[in-house]
């Protein structure tokens, strides 16, 4: 009797499963044991919640089949600070964080010879492909360890393609990795702003492709830039966001004298129009248009082994720190970007066919709501600049040791100091950082630091000092690193927004994969940005980074 019961219960169990099975999918065991083309898509500076914020408005072809048709991992964070694009990029493809990968910041600081604000791709060795022009001279030679693309080309004795596309240089360069060879095996590809194409670096190319010269000659930079931005839906429709004129959107001169649609971009012209094209949902059109361009000019996926496709979308970084998270035109920039990314899954779709594809999404930090809006809300939040910093702590080297220029510099929540004059001060490093952390724990809108000293000393397990330990290099961080309240902005002006801190609006990013062996799901289980490396190459089956710091998700194959 019971167990004729249990049989019925699991035949009904059976029954509705089935019933809401969706549509057929091939067994794991009847698809390739490697996908022909894994596509990692960065999305630069969004939030996990503007995929429910905007859920309404997307067509079903983009965000919307990522979610549906792919698995979510809901709960997914940066595990360090500063939370930038530079470090982003580099944890997504490295597995590790700042402490280990080398790329603290997108403008670092050398304190062993106390130069400062060099920039995280800046390589003076390499001369530009496709440009003679600074913007050329940029290489991979700061990031420390290997990428999944570095990974799977020692994989398969360099027979892996792996390119790297994004209008920012650094967001090509360091997903992409460093084994280049002179087959054009590994490439980087990013945006010159003076003249609206796509270039490379003598790291990578002694010239541009063919395919890429030929996307060059087009101009679409232009032909976009001929047409106002104008909003997708009528303006009624944008109600998750602010009205169109706000006091938290910044302008950009000087095309736009109120930060309203249509925002006439089309008045500039030549190297004005190409600048401006970044801050634009134009710019992740002609990012897409170039990611296609690639996948058929190096025959990605069609080549007998796994290539990598690494896209990264720019643009919504540049509108997000103009106008702010709450904008239309943040916004507008999305429900864009959602047909950009439709275009780019249908074309995966019929190029290699999606379970031949593994495809994951995710971005390389968030954003905080405009200060300035937090508090007209009565939401503790402000802004305190780096020079009041700066100045205070000068104040506190001239009173103790005569000697204000101590200071190097303040930046990226961190002290450096001159270390150069310690010997003559005879000034013992740990005295003058715990000084200096205390002076600056004072200071309104701070809420702790640590001392490079102390981050020496011991391990921090959980907050946010875990989260600056794993973010600080030995040779490349400060002597003191500071964490800003919540909702509290270093540096920046009373419109738009920015990012870098340890809190969960910069930490809480989307994570979506789908395609090959990926079964529909999702999981709230808190997951890392480090942890997407190493799970892609445990998917394929190919050696983890040599500096992996996460582990592969579980939970994802069907
Ligand atoms: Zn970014
Ligand atoms: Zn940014």
């Amino acid at each position: 009797m019971k167990k004729l019961a249990i049989g019925a219960v699991l035949a009904a169990a059976a029954f509705i499963f089935m019933a809401q099975k969706p549509a057929p999918q091939p067994a794991s065991s009847s698809l390739p044991r490697t996908p022909k083309l894994v596509v990692g898509i960065v999305v630069d500076q969004m939030r996990y919640d503007y995929i429910y914020r905007y859920w309404d408005k997307f067509g079903n072809g983009g965000f919307k089949r990522l979610v549906n048709d792919g698995y979510f991992n809901r709960n997914t964070h940066y595990n360090y600070m500063p939370t930038e694009t530079g470090p982003g990029h580099a944890s997504i493809y490295t597995g590790t964080f700042p402490a280990v990968h080398g790329i603290v910041a997108n403008r670092m600081n050398d304190l062993n010879t106390g130069k400062n604000s060099i920039y995280c791709v800046t390589d003076s060795s390499v001369t530009g492909a496709g440009t003679s022009s600074g913007e050329g001279k940029c290489s991979p030679r700061k990031m420390l360890t290997t990428t999944i693309g570095d990974q799977l080309r020692m994989n398969t004795i360099g027979k892996s393609k792996v390119v790297g596309i994004a209008l920012k240089d650094r967001a090509a360069i360091l997903p992409a990795g460093h084994s280049a060879d002179t087959l054009n095996g590994l490439a980087a590809y990013w945006y010159e702003s003076a003249t609206g194409k796509f270039i490379s670096s003598s790291y990578y190319m002694k010239a541009l492709p063919a395919w890429a010269e030929t996307f060059n000659k087009y101009d679409f930079a232009a032909q976009y830039m001929s047409k106002p931005w104008s909003l997708l839906l009528p303006a009624a429709q944008y109600t998750e966001s602010l009205p169109d004129d706000n006091p938290y959107e910044g302008t950009f001169a000087p095309h736009e004298t109120r930060p309203v649609f249509p925002h006439p971009v089309d008045k500039l012209k030549g190297a004005d129009a190409y600048k401006a094209l970044p801050r634009t949902p134009y710019g992740s059109n002609l990012t897409k248009d170039f990611a296609l361009a690639a996948i058929k000019g190096e025959n990605l996926g069609k080549r007998g082994v796994t290539d990598l496709l690494a896209v990264s979308f720019s643009s919504p970084d540049i509108i997000g720190h103009a106008y702010g998270p709450q904008s239309m035109e943040i916004e507008d920039t999305y429900l864009r970007l959602d047909k950009d990314l439709t275009e780019l899954l249908n074309f995966i779709d019929n190029w290699v066919g999606k379970n031949n594809a593994l495809v994951f999404l995710t971005a390389d930090h968030g954003a905080v709501e405009v200060p300035q809006y937090l508090t007209d809300n009565h939401i503790p939040g402000g802004y305190f600049e780096d020079e009041v910093i700066a100045d205070t702590l000068k104040r506190l080297y001239q009173r103790h040791y005569g000697d204000s220029s101590l200071l190097l510099t303040v930046d990226n929540y961190q002290v450096f100091l001159r270390r150069s004059l310690f010997a003559k001060h005879k000034i013992d490093a740990a005295e003058i950082q715990r000084l200096t952390a205390g002076k600056i724990t004072q200071m309104r809108g701070i809420v702790g630091a640590v001392t490079a000293t102390d981050l020496l000393a011991n391990e921090f397990t959980s907050g946010p000092r875990m989260l600056i330990q794993n973010g600080w290099h030995p040779k490349r961080s400060g002597d003191v690193c500071y964490i800003p309240a919540p909702g509290w902005l270093a540096g920046w002006g009373k419109t738009g927004t920015s990012h870098g801190s340890p809190w969960s609006y910069d930490t809480h990013i989307p994570l979506l994969w789908w395609g090959w062996k990926i079964k529909p799901g999702q999981s709230d289980a808190h997951v890392n940005i480090v942890d997407i490396a190493p799970t892609v190459c445990q998917l394929i089956g190919i050696q983890m980074p040599n500096g992996t710091a996460g582990k592969p998700l579980e939970g994802l194959i069907r």
